[in-house]
């Protein structure tokens, strides 16, 4: 027998590569370089293991670092994925990690406890003060997100002190860049008081509960939601129920999530006149910042309360 592997063997063959490469995500990672020349300090090697926090880092390094974000696609989750030895190296070589924590990149926390010796890490859930456990994403707290900017940017000038003042720099050009989202979240506040919402998944509960919305999403379906298993067939009924009866102000979807649950949700909102805001997990593909990408989304929620009336 030949030794020759077949057309149909390669065929095979390559569209397991595909896959593999679809869930490991081999070509999503970002690197941006430092401009070396105008950092007064030592540049530093970033490493990030998804891009909500991976443009915050790149805004507050600035010229001063190089910034490798692992998980830079939103065809990557987050939650299941598995570093190449490429990602690896670069947590090596890394002069700082930053990752989620709380148990939302795994893999990324356990390839640091691999290393000897570590790098210097931000971990946002220990900045926090938040457990495994809890709702991990972090990113979608306003107050989460300025403590975290801070403990990066402290270990940013422990790391390269020369560079102290252009670190405080892009620390308030980051504050400057938020205050359009301070000012949207204050104006749902006002927009929100009595009102509820009810989310196809976690994504945005911490933005939600920040400007006073109530979570109206059923219990029993919110429970699978955050488990990530699947709503029996009564959680799902429970969940159009109320999205007809008017108990739900706003249904809060994320499309970085498919399926034919999800999507029931959001016809039966539709057919109830339930305005839908979309979410995503991760910043979407292309070139939007973390701050122009959650800006649309506050400004689509203030629209769906009313704000735009
Ligand atoms: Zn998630």
């Amino acid at each position: 027998m030949s030794r020759r592997p077949t057309v149909l063997a390669l065929l095979a063959a390559s569209s397991l590569a595909l896959a593999a490469c679809g869930s490991d995500g081999g070509n999503s990672t970002l690197t941006t370089e430092a401009d070396t020349a105008n950092c007064p300090g030592d540049v530093l090697d970033v490493v990030v293991s998804v891009n909500q926090w991976g443009d915050i880092a790149r805004a507050l390094g600035g010229d001063c670092a190089t910034v490798t974000t692992v998980i830079n696609s939103t065809a990557v989750d987050p939650h299941d994925y598995e570093p190449s030895t490429g990602d690896i190296a670069s947590f090596e070589d890394a002069d700082l990690v930053v990752v989620n924590g709380a148990d939302y990149d795994h893999w990324a926390s356990d390839a640091l406890a691999n290393l000897d010796p570590e790098p210097a890490v931000v971990d946002a859930a220990e900045v926090v003060g938040v457990a495994d456990g809890t709702n991990p994403h972090l990113w979608y707290s306003p107050d989460y997100v300025q403590q975290t900017a801070a403990a990066i940017t402290a270990e940013l000038t422990e790391l390269s002190p020369d560079a102290a003042d252009h670190f405080a720099g892009r620390a308030a050009a980051f504050a400057t860049d938020l205050e359009p989202c301070t000012a949207e979240l204050t104006t749902i506040q006002g927009l929100a008081a009595g009102k509820s919402y009810a989310a196809t998944e976690t994504v945005f509960d911490y933005t939600a509960a920040a400007v006073g919305l109530t979570d109206a999403t059923p219990e029993g379906y919110r429970d699978a939601a955050s488990n990530e298993s699947d709503p029996s067939s009564g959680d799902v009924a429970a969940f159009e129920a109320a999205l007809s009866d008017g108990s739900i102000d706003v249904l809060v979807y994320n499309t970085q999530t498919e399926g034919s649950v999800p999507e029931q949700l959001r016809a039966a909102a539709e057919a109830a006149d339930v305005p839908v805001v979309e979410v995503t997990e991760s910043v979407p593909d292309g070139d939007d910042s973390f701050v122009e990408w959650q800006l649309a989304q506050l400004q689509q929620l203030a629209d769906a309360l009313g704000g735009g009336q």
